[in-house]
């Protein structure tokens, strides 16, 4: 499994099978094998999360399957494909939060999606392929700041606690997860939550901002995850796993 992280919450995972690029909004996106099924996610039309450039990878590779949440923009780049010739439509799907698609992808392998829903916008995704499992939260977090009031953190706490409770104890080999600096000293505590109540082989932090540092300031207080966290430190970087 080779994993790189293109920037922010943007990574593609490429396993023997099959690639899945995840919120794609800046940076170079590594090359791709057109005889490997592609799937693109896209967690929610936040500009750090959604780039319309993602559609050029039409041309680039002709069974690309582009995921969205129901309610994303995209009617307009289906205008613009269309006026280029190009069906658009035939390569999207559009998901529902808390459900589970089958899809079949080019090479007659299966993939199983459950959406989750986001306690900002869209969804993140729970994918079954090929005997693993893999997640992207996008931007389900638990965003408690420190400048709201009590009553928006209790919610948001309850909101967060709902999904996560759906993951509680599950066995999980890649996730990509948030941790955003911006939140001071609530900054680890959704990633804390996470990871105790799931079983995760390999974390992914995101959403840094660039940040880097935010791992081992998290791996200070948590140096029980050592083995378990990815030392992301530049953008391009490539993983092995
Ligand atoms: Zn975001």
């Amino acid at each position: 499994m080779n994993i790189t992280y293109i920037g922010h919450s943007g990574f593609l995972l490429e396993t023997d099978s099959a690639y899945f690029l995840f919120d794609y909004y800046q940076g170079e996106i590594p090359s791709v094998n057109k005889d490997k099924p592609l799937v693109v996610f896209v967690s929610h039309g936040h500009a750090d999360h959604y780039n319309p450039a993602i559609f050029e990878l039409v041309y680039q590779h002709p069974s690309v399957q582009f995921i969205l949440p129901k309610g994303t923009q995209i009617k307009k780049y289906v205008l613009e494909y269309e006026e280029r010739g190009t069906n658009l439509s035939e390569h999207l799907m559009l998901v529902k939060k808390n459900e589970t698609y089958e899809i079949t992808l080019s090479n007659e392998t299966n993939l199983r999606i459950t959406t989750l829903k986001s306690t900002d916008l869209g969804v993140a995704y729970l994918l079954d392929y090929k005997g693993k499992t893999y997640y992207h939260a996008g931007d389900l977090n638990l965003w408690l700041w420190e400048g709201e009031n009590a009553e928006y953190n209790e919610n948001m706490t309850r909101k967060y606690f709902t999904q996560l409770e759906k993951l509680r104890g599950k066995e999980i080999d890649i996730a990509f997860v948030p941790l955003d600096s911006r939140q001071g000293k609530h900054a680890f505590a959704g990633m804390e939550s996470f990871l105790e109540y799931t079983n995760t082989k390999h974390v992914f932090p995101m959403h840094m901002w660039e940040e880097y540092h935010m791992i081992a300031d998290f791996l200070e207080k948590h140096p029980e995850y050592q083995a378990n966290m990815m030392n992301i430190e530049r953008q391009g970087q490539a993983f092995l796993l």
